[in-house]
């Protein structure tokens, strides 16, 4: 439990100092200026007192029972020091100081060595390299944090390893006025990590929201567990940086090496049901406007302007990001002709005209809560100077204060002039927003979220008849011969024993033999050139496609023969499948992870199309049905502009059936099946690759 770390009775500071510009001087001040509710010990050979407060020769000079002590001291000292708190019998110990495993192997060694001594004596350690906590709970009142932002009470808690983000998200809410609950930074993250503290902030019941910002994922696998667990309680809220090549060099360089160039950790926040953002303002713009507001039940919001323009840019950004703005219904359009002016407009939007009155206002806001066809309420709001805007703004609380349905307001005003009106909606928990793009966008992320968190998952499918075994012994025997890449052979195989559909096929060393195949498999059929290092078959001219009779065989085989000289040659022949849809599967192993599954259009042009989806393994049955459904080219499975469309049902399973074979064999280190060809009611894999 970490409860000791975030909610301490009694902080000491070794290091304190009397020196103003010092993080030993600072996190005292910090601490006294916020109110903290405990006691402060800090611990200075040489001082009496620090900013007034009684100091310390020793730890161990304290009185007992210490919380939470900073160390502001040199590396090189820590360990002692660490050591001095295990006997004092201190809880948690936050080390600001740098100098550890972020600088290289020396700075390593000593992390080690006092986290061994911190281990020993059962110490929690945040950091090193950090900033440390905050709570503002009104009970507890920590800022045990060398930052300078003071926040008010809320209910977003942030965490982050990075402790620049983490005080510029922090700032930003400052900034808008939206009060914040607990904020933690643990820089290194030697032994107290990310997911320890998301799950703390699950549990803690004065967290309404959880913002997090990672670079990378260390244990993705804790994450994920943890992540799922909570998320299923409150909303997360996390961005992932580091996107680029050039970002995850500039993450892995700052904090001990965390970011990879990955798309995993956008799939475990999928799979998690953690709301994703790329860009920090609209995360923290969102957050405000998750801390306050009830989630949405469905996607259909109403609008309420005084003004003309503005509720057009927040209607493009909605129905841009999915949202409608359905009509209003006839009961609230008769409610409404009859109270507001003539001249306003009885729509979706509703213009209540510049001169619209608090009373307007509160029919409107009023009428659409009520109103089935809304889900939720987007108010633009300028102030005007010939109308009462703070008995309007008073409206706007109150209804939202009801929790019916979520407000988010895009307040259009002089903060300067209109301090009253900013103050009502502020402190009533209204999220404001100076741009009608802002406010919609956060309209949006709360509408995406119910989506994301009442998506049907369904159940991960357990084929039985699949044959494990068998796939575990091919893959053996090919590791064995030192290979990487499976041979067409045992490929096929290992497709064939979890009932993955494929065109029918034969592999033979011979023209002759070739004939005969064909002749088996039936007209018209394909013949292909198989040898190991034949990876990308058409590229060199290996794929002959649509032969119909004996004589074409031959001659494609020849041909094949001539081009290429290598010993191990064999022929692939194949059912020709004209006229399908080309589709790809395919997989990635994921450190830790499993595998990521892959499904999108295929053929020779999909790395031009780019048009492919992943999921994380196991991939349930909702989710193979979702990847289909996200494609851009989703229509195309459909049938369109008169061309048939794909089996929907048998690809899920397919993905299904591969997300299987992926989990039973962790050894698939990448694998390819491009192209898949779909008709109305069948679908053949008639290209496969896998390497282990
Ligand atoms: P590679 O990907 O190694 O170049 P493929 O076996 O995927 O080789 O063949 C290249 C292309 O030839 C496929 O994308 C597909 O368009 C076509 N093709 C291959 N096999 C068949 C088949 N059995 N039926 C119809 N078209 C095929
Ligand atoms: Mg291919």
């Amino acid at each position: 439990m970490l409860d000791s770390l975030f909610r301490p009775k009694k902080v000491a500071v070794i290091g304190a100092s009397s020196k103003e510009l010092s993080i030993g001087n600072r996190v005292i001040k910090n601490l006294l200026d916020f109110g903290f509710k405990g006691e402060i010990y800090p611990i200075n050979p040489k001082a009496d007192e620090i900013r007034g407060v009684k100091a310390y020769k020793s730890i161990l000079d304290c009185p007992d029972n210490i919380d939470v002590v900073h160390m502001v001291i040199p590396a090189k000292f820590v360990p002692l020091a660490m050591e001095d708190c295990g006997k004092k019998g201190v809880k948690n110990v936050i080390i600001n100081s740098g100098g550890f495993s972020e600088t290289g192997p020396e700075g390593a060694a000593i992390e080690k060595d006092f986290l061994e001594k911190a281990r020993h004596y059962g110490i929690r350690v945040l950091g090193p390299n950090c900033q440390g906590v905050i709570n503002t709970d009104v009970d507890i009142r920590a800022y045990c944090n060398f930052t300078f932002t003071k926040p008010e009470p809320g209910y977003i808690s942030i965490v982050a390893l990075s402790g620049g983000v983490a005080e510029v998200i922090h700032q930003a809410f400052s900034q808008m006025g939206v009060g914040t609950r607990i904020y933690a930074s643990n820089g290194n993250a030697c032994d107290v990590t990310i997911p320890e503290i998301i799950r703390y902030l699950g549990d803690d019941s004065g967290t309404r929201v959880i913002v997090t910002y990672v670079e990378g994922l260390r244990d993705a696998s804790t994450f994920m567990e943890v992540a799922t667990e909570v998320a299923a309680k409150k909303p997360i809220l996390a961005m992932k940086a580091g996107r680029t090549m050039e970002g995850a060099k500039a993450a892995a360089s700052h904090t001990g090496g965390l970011a990879k160039e990955d798309i995993a950790t956008d799939l475990i926040f999928k799979k998690a049901g953690i709301l994703s953002f790329r860009d920090e303002g609209e995360l923290i713009q969102a957050a405000a406007a998750f801390a306050s507001q009830p989630v949405p039940k469905g996607n259909r919001i109403g609008i309420i302007t005084n003004t003309g323009g503005p509720a057009v840019i927040g209607t493009d950004v909605m129905v841009g990001a999915g949202l409608t703005l359905p009509p209003l219904s006839q009961k609230t359009e008769k409610l409404l002709s009859e109270t507001l002016y003539p001249e306003a407009s009885v729509n979706n939007p509703v213009d209540v005209l510049a001169t619209g009155t608090a009373q307007h206002y509160r029919t409107c806001l009023d009428a659409m809560m009520a109103d089935n066809n809304f889900d939720g309420v987007m108010v633009n709001f300028v102030t005007p100077f010939f109308v009462d805007n703070e008995s309007i703004a008073r409206e706007i609380v109150e209804v939202s204060n009801q929790q019916l349905k979520p407000i988010i307001c895009n307040l259009m005003t002089d903060r300067r002039q209109w301090t009253e009106v900013v103050k009502i909606l502020q402190y009533g928990g209204v999220p404001c927003y100076a741009l009608p793009g802002e406010a919609a966008r956060a309209m949006s992320a709360l509408v995406h979220y119910n989506k994301i968190r009442s998506r049907k998952i369904g159940e991960v499918k357990h084929f039985a008849e699949a044959d494990k075994t068998k796939g575990a012994k091919i893959i053996a025997a090919a590791r064995e011969k030192g290979k990487s890449n499976l041979s067409a052979e045992e490929v096929y195989s290992i497709l064939s024993a979890y009932n993955i559909p494929t065109a029918p096929w034969r592999i033979v060393k011979s023209a002759e033999e070739a004939l005969k195949a064909a002749a088996e498999i039936g007209y018209p059929v394909v013949i292909k050139a198989d040898a190991e290092s034949i990876v990308h078959k058409s590229d060199m001219g290996g794929v002959v496609v649509n032969l119909k009779d004996a004589d074409a065989v031959q001659t494609a085989a020849a041909a094949l023969q001539n081009t290429f000289s290598n010993d191990d040659l064999c022929f692939f022949i194949q059912k020709y499948m004209p006229g399908g849809l080309e589709l790809i599967m395919g997989a990635k192993a994921e450190d830790a992870l499993g595998h990521a599954v892959m499904f999108g259009i295929g053929g020779i042009f999909v790395e031009i199309m780019k048009d492919v989806v992943f999921n994380l393994t196991p991939v349930s049955s909702g989710e193979a049905e979702e990847m289909l459904a996200s494609i851009k080219a989703a229509p195309l499975l459909e049938g369109a502009r008169g061309k048939q469309g794909a089996d929907r049902q048998k690809l899920a399973e397919i993905i299904q059936r591969l997300s299987q074979l992926l989990t039973d064999q962790p050894d698939i280190r990448e694998m390819d099946l491009n192209p898949l060809i779909a008709y109305e009611d069948q679908v053949y894999v008639v290209d496969a690759r896998i390497s282990i």
